[in-house]
């Protein structure tokens, strides 16, 4: 079965290309299998048997190695709720954030108490090694890494990944935050049994299009899935969730149509940013970040009254005058494109 893109109803608002949600809307196999729920399926609390397993294997991971979360967001949290609350003596715990960094670390580890040290970005976004591995101590417990990194695009070298897991402390981790994962050239999943201090996160939200189901996983050797398993909800994962999770595992045609899309956009975005003179960095993910200049705010403002919302992220750390702006569907790319060049217009 092939993917065409289909037309969503017009959501009216606009054209949203600034979450790095699918554009096209979630593979149509999907909401059939979610229709199928019946009104006792409603009604009782869930199994997850066959959803984890279906995931588990999906992923080519045992199942003790795997935590199915309400979106990746739940994994997060719930690694900060258990590795970064207070000691018995109420001494913090500490969490490494490399910047510029989704901001869902931050929030949740300063909400379990943690202390943040913040790792600032070197010119070009290029891996902040020393400086990740100065910022480690013996109060360390989490350390944020995102591979490829959100919003820059940029994957984290695999050599750099290493460093950091040989410098921590015994009881501490690295959450590697693959959520753009499905758009990389390499992601490190299957490193996972050879070192017990990573866990990986990934998300149905993005290359599935399943933002509003809530859907993700986190993966670890069984030791560190156990603690989490003691800090998340029995029932985190909803019966349409759990549903849609198990057409979704089973349509590689959907994925590869969008990931085809992906490469196809990313594409056109690099040559409109080149013949623009616009610095933009070589995203491995479904948006890319661009550097439009100092009237960065302006330019955003002038897409939205077009129409097509993009992210002005020019006040993240290294994104001065940057924006981001997703590259999925063909189609909305160039719409997209479009409204840029005349905001450009506008503002210049
Ligand atoms: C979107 C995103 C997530 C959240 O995924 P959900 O499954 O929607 O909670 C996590 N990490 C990064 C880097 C993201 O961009």
């Amino acid at each position: 079965m092939s993917y065409a893109y289909q037309r969503l109803p017009d959501p009216g608002a606009g054209l949203r290309l600034h979450l790095n949600e699918n554009t096209a809307g979630c593979s149509e196999r999907v909401l059939e299998a979610m229709r199928t729920v019946t009104r006792a399926d409603a009604a009782f609390y869930p199994d997850y048997t066959r959803v984890h397993e279906a995931v588990a294997a999906y992923f080519g991971v045992a199942t003790d190695w795997l935590a199915l979360t309400n979106g990746l967001d739940e994994g997060i949290h719930a690694a900060c709720f258990a590795w970064l609350q207070r000691g018995e003596g109420g001494e913090r715990r500490e969490a490494v954030i490399v910047e510029p960094a989704f901001d869902m670390y931050a929030a949740c580890a300063d909400a379990a108490g943690a202390r943040l040290r913040h790792v600032m970005p070197r010119p070009e976004f290029a891996f902040p090694l020393e400086e990740t591995l100065d910022a480690i101590t013996s109060d360390t417990r989490l350390v944020f890494l995102t591979n490829p990194n959100n919003p820059t695009g940029l994957p984290v070298p695999r050599r750099a990944l290493e460093a950091v897991l040989g410098r921590l402390p015994a009881e501490a981790l690295v959450f590697l935050d693959e959520a753009y994962a499905d758009f990389a050239d390499e992601h490190m999943l299957d490193d996972l049994g050879s070192h017990p201090r990573l866990l990986v996160g990934r998300t149905f939200a993005k290359a599935h299009g399943l933002a509003a189901v809530r859907a993700g996983a986190v993966m670890a050797a069984p030791p560190v899935i156990d603690r989490l398993r003691r800090v998340l909800p029995p029932y985190g994962v909803n019966v349409f969730a759990m549903a849609g999770l198990l057409a979704a595992v089973e349509d590689h045609d959907y994925l590869d149509w969008y990931r085809g899309q992906v490469r196809e956009s990313r594409r056109l975005v690099h040559a409109f940013c080149e013949r623009q003179a616009i610095h933009a960095w070589p995203s491995q993910a479904n948006f890319v970040l661009m550097r439009v200049g100092e009237r960065s705010r302006e330019v955003v403002a002038a897409m939205a009254r077009r129409g097509v919302f993009v992210r002005d992220r020019s006040s993240e750390p290294g994104c001065a005058g940057c924006l981001r702006m997703s590259a999925g569907v063909v189609e909305h790319t160039r719409r997209g494109l479009a409204a840029l060049e005349e905001a450009l217009c506008d503002v210049r």
